[in-house]
C-alpha cells in the first residue's frame, strides 16, 4: 500500500456574519456557514483540483461538499464543540480536526493521513540531569515542528547518597538534590514520570515535598500507599496528540518500602489492558528489562514498553511481536559532571490513529556534542550482566586457586 501524506490548509470563508461561526455547533444555529479549504501535500503544495466544503446548516447539521477530482465522503467521528469529522476517499482516509479556538482568527484545519508521534523517554537519571540544556534545545525544537511531541521518565531519579548507593544519611544534600531535580523536570516539560523503587524510599518528608512540586504525572499503577507519607500516584496518564488520538500510558514500578503494598505488576497490567482499546498503549515501567521482556510476552496489545530500573541501553529498541521496548542507560550512579547522558527517541507514524511504524534512536550527550548510539559503540550492560560478570570472575579465581594449590603449592 502506498500512503500518500495529505494534508488540508483551509483558508475559511465565511457566508454568514462571524457570530453564527462562534455559536458553531450550538442549536439555535440558523443560516449556512461555509468552510472552504484546498487539499495541500505535506510539502505544502496544492493540489489541483481538489476543494472541500464544510457547510453548516444548522445545530449539528452538517452537509459536506467536495469538489474533488474523485470520490470522498464525510461522517462524524467526535461529534462536539471541536469536532472530528472522517474524510474517506480515494486519495486515502483522514481526519480533520475543527479547531474552534482557531475559527476567528487564521483557521488552518490538517487533514494527516499519516501522523507522526514523537516520545522522548529517559531513566534512572538518580540526580545526574546532565546536559540538561542540550537535551531541552533538542527537545523544543522538535516540539516546534511537531506538536505530537511528549516527554517520559521511567523512573529513579532520585538517589539517596552521592558516593555510595542507598545509605540514608546526609538529608540536607538529599533535600536539595531532590528539589532542584524536580525543578529541572518541570522545566523540560515531562508528560509523566513512573515512579522508581528510589523515589518512593522517603527520607524524612524531603520525598514528599519534592515529589508534589511535579507538574507531571506521577505513576505507578501496582504501587499502594499505606502510610501517607508519600504523594498518591496515579494509575495511567492518557495523553493526546492534535488530532485527538490518544496514547495511554500505564506506570508499573516495585520497591521494598514496607509503606507500600506492591501489587502484581503483570497482573495489574492485565487489569488495565482495556487501555488499548481505540489508544496507542504505553507502559511506562521501572521494573527492569527482563521483567519487560515477560510483561511484552504476556500483554499482546501493548504498543510500547518505554523501560527503566536495570540500566540498560538499548541501541536499538527490542521488538517482542508487536510490542517495542525501549530504555535509554542511566544518568550514571555517582554524580559527576562528565557522566554523559541519554535520551531516547521513539518515532511512531499512526494511520487515523493506528500505528503503522515505529523506530527508535539513542542520543548520547557528551562535552563534545550529542550523537545517536550505534550498537557497535555500546556495551549492552544491566544488572544481570554486572551479576553475570562477577560469577564468571569468582569462578576463574576459584579455577585459578585449584590449579596453583595442585602444581606450584605441592
Ligand atoms: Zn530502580
Amino acid at each position: 500500500m502506498i500512503l500518500i501524506p495529505v494534508f488540508l490548509s483551509f483558508v475559511y470563508k465565511i457566508n454568514e456574519d462571524l457570530q453564527e461561526l462562534t455559536d458553531y455547533n450550538q442549536q439555535n444555529i440558523s443560516g449556512p456557514v461555509t468552510l472552504e479549504g484546498t487539499v495541500r501535500n505535506h510539502e505544502g503544495e496544492k493540489l489541483e483540483g481538489i476543494i472541500v466544503k464544510i457547510k453548516e446548516v444548522n445545530g449539528n447539521i452538517r452537509e459536506y461538499i467536495s469538489e474533488i477530482d474523485g470520490y470522498f465522503s464525510f461522517s462524524d467521528i467526535v461529534p462536539g464543540e471541536n469536532p472530528i469529522i472522517k474524510l474517506t476517499g480515494d486519495k486515502g482516509t483522514g481526519h480533520i480536526s475543527l479547531n474552534r479556538e482557531n475559527i476567528n482568527s487564521s483557521l488552518m484545519l490538517k487533514y494527516p493521513v499519516l501522523t507522526e508521534v514523537i516520545i522522548f523517554h529517559n531513566n534512572d537519571n538518580h540526580f545526574n540531569f546532565n546536559f540538561v540544556e542540550e537535551i531541552k534545545e533538542k527537545i523544543d525544537n522538535t516540539r516546534d515542528l511537531n506538536p505530537n511531541v511528549f516527554f517520559l521518565n521511567a523512573g529513579d531519579i532520585f538517589i539517596n547518597n552521592p558516593g555510595r548507593w542507598a545509605q540514608p544519611d546526609d538529608l540536607e544534600w538529599y533535600q536539595s538534590q531532590s528539589v532542584s531535580t524536580i525543578n529541572e523536570m518541570n522545566k523540560l516539560g515531562y508528560d509523566a514520570l513512573t515512579v522508581g523503587n528510589h523515589d518512593v524510599q522517603p527520607f524524612a518528608n524531603h520525598t514528599f515535598e519534592a515529589l508534589i512540586k511535579a507538574e507531571f504525572p506521577l505513576l505507578a499503577a501496582n504501587l499502594e500507599i499505606k502510610s501517607g507519607i508519600l504523594p498518591e500516584f496515579k494509575p495511567y496518564v492518557l495523553l493526546n496528540t492534535e488530532e485527538k488520538y490518544t496514547l495511554a500510558v500505564l506506570g508499573l514500578s516495585q520497591c521494598d518500602f514496607n509503606g507500600i503494598n506492591v501489587l502484581d505488576p503483570f497482573l495489574t497490567a492485565e487489569k488495565y489492558s482495556h487501555l488499548s482499546e481505540n489508544n496507542i498503549f504505553i507502559a511506562l515501567s521501572h521494573l527492569g528489562i527482563e521483567d519487560d521482556i515477560e510483561l511484552a510476552r504476556a500483554i499482546n496489545d501493548l504498543d510500547l514498553i518505554v523501560g527503566g530500573h536495570s540500566h540498560t541501553l538499548l541501541c536499538e529498541p527490542l521488538l517482542i511481536d508487536n510490542t517495542m521496548i525501549v530504555q535509554a542507560g542511566t544518568g550514571g550512579k555517582i554524580q559527576n559532571n562528565d557522566n554523559p547522558a541519554y535520551l531516547g527517541m521513539v518515532t511512531i507514524i499512526l494511520e487515523n490513529g493506528i500505528p503503522l511504524s515505529k523506530e527508535a534512536v539513542v542520543f548520547k550527550f557528551t562535552r563534545i556534542g550529542s550523537v545517536v548510539c550505534i550498537c557497535e559503540d555500546i556495551d549492552f550492560v544491566g544488572f544481570s550482566d554486572y551479576f553475570r560478570l562477577e560469577i564468571i570472575i569468582i569462578l576463574l579465581i576459584f579455577l585459578i586457586g585449584v590449579i596453583c594449590k595442585k602444581f606450584l603449592f605441592k
